[in-house]
């Protein structure tokens, strides 16, 4: 894999850029001890190693957009992270680059059950969507295996999903709305709290769009009432193709089954 060559200039002005950043963050949210920063050295996919030149954590939009507005005048490279728990090394750093870990805006903002949206920062674990809602009745659809750990704010980036997405769909299926900072610092909104929402359809090019065109923020999510009388059921096959020929039968035969995965050896 080729990384991109980091900007030695960058490099030289990290005091003055790591500065600017505390002018506009909490103590605690900027992350410049070269020591600390190795935490933040890889994602899931961890042959490709490199750490950050600074790593930062805010809790608000606002301190995201300050932060993009400081190091696009800088020059700064950014790299969106989530839980860091891609395996594509989405998340993975250059050693000029500022790390925008969203990992502390985990807030549930609103719920609304006659709308069966939810409204949550992006750093809140895919897991724990379903978490704030399930004592209700409802959950969070896309289901990727890594959910106890991974944020939304990566599953949109890299339109996520599990066993539940045969019949539910995948992350994009279920993204109504997200608040995005661009690389520039000016906040947008694209889409909302209910279906068609108005002017272009922008939400299927930023779902999947692995952090390229800013940050997601915040996000709107449908919810689901948990199906009724749902039953795990296991069944063990001598090979693939048979496996394969089964899923394509129970599909033919009008059966979609709330959620369905095939594990080889
Ligand atoms: C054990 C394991 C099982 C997995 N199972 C599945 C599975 O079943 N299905 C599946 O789809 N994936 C799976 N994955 C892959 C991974 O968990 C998902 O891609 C997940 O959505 C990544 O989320 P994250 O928060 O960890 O993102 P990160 O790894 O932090 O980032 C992923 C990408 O999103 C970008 N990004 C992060 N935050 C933002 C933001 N706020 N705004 C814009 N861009 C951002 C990053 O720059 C990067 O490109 C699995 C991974 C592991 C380790």
């Amino acid at each position: 894999m080729e990384m991109p060559i980091p900007s030695q200039g960058v490099i030289a002005r990290k005091a003055r850029v790591v500065e600017r950043l505390r002018q506009v963050l909490p103590d605690d949210a900027v992350i410049s001890d070269e020591r600390e920063t190795r935490a933040y050295e890889c994602d899931a996919l961890t042959a490709y190693k490199c750490a950050p030149m600074v790593a930062v954590l805010p809790y608000t939009t606002q301190q995201v957009s300050d932060v993009l507005r400081i190091c696009h005048e800088e020059g700064v490279p950014v790299v969106p992270r989530g839980s860091g728990t891609s395996l594509a090394g989405g998340a993975l750093p250059t050693a000029d680059c500022v790390i925008l870990g969203v990992a502390r805006m985990n807030d549930v903002i609103e719920t609304d059950y006659a709308n069966r949206i939810i409204k949550v920062q992006t750093g809140r674990t895919n897991l724990s969507v379903t978490g704030a809602v399930e004592e209700d009745g409802f959950f969070y659809a896309p289901d990727p295996s890594s959910q106890l750990a991974c944020a939304i704010a990566g599953n949109i980036a890299m339109n996520s999903g599990g066993a539940h997405c045969l019949k539910y769909g995948v992350t994009t299926n279920n993204l109504m709305g997200v608040t995005m900072v661009l690389m520039d610092g000016e906040v947008i909104e694209v889409g909302g709290g209910y279906l068609d929402a108005g002017g272009l359809d922008l939400l299927g090019l930023i779902c999947g769009s692995e952090g390229q065109l800013g940050v997601v923020t915040e996000a709107t999510l449908r919810i689901l009432h948990k199906p009724e009388g749902a039953r795990p059921v296991l069944i063990g096959f001598d090979d693939n193709e048979v496996a394969g020929e089964c899923v394509s039968d129970i599909i033919k035969a009008g059966v979609l089954p709330v959620a369905i995965e095939f594990m080889d050896r």
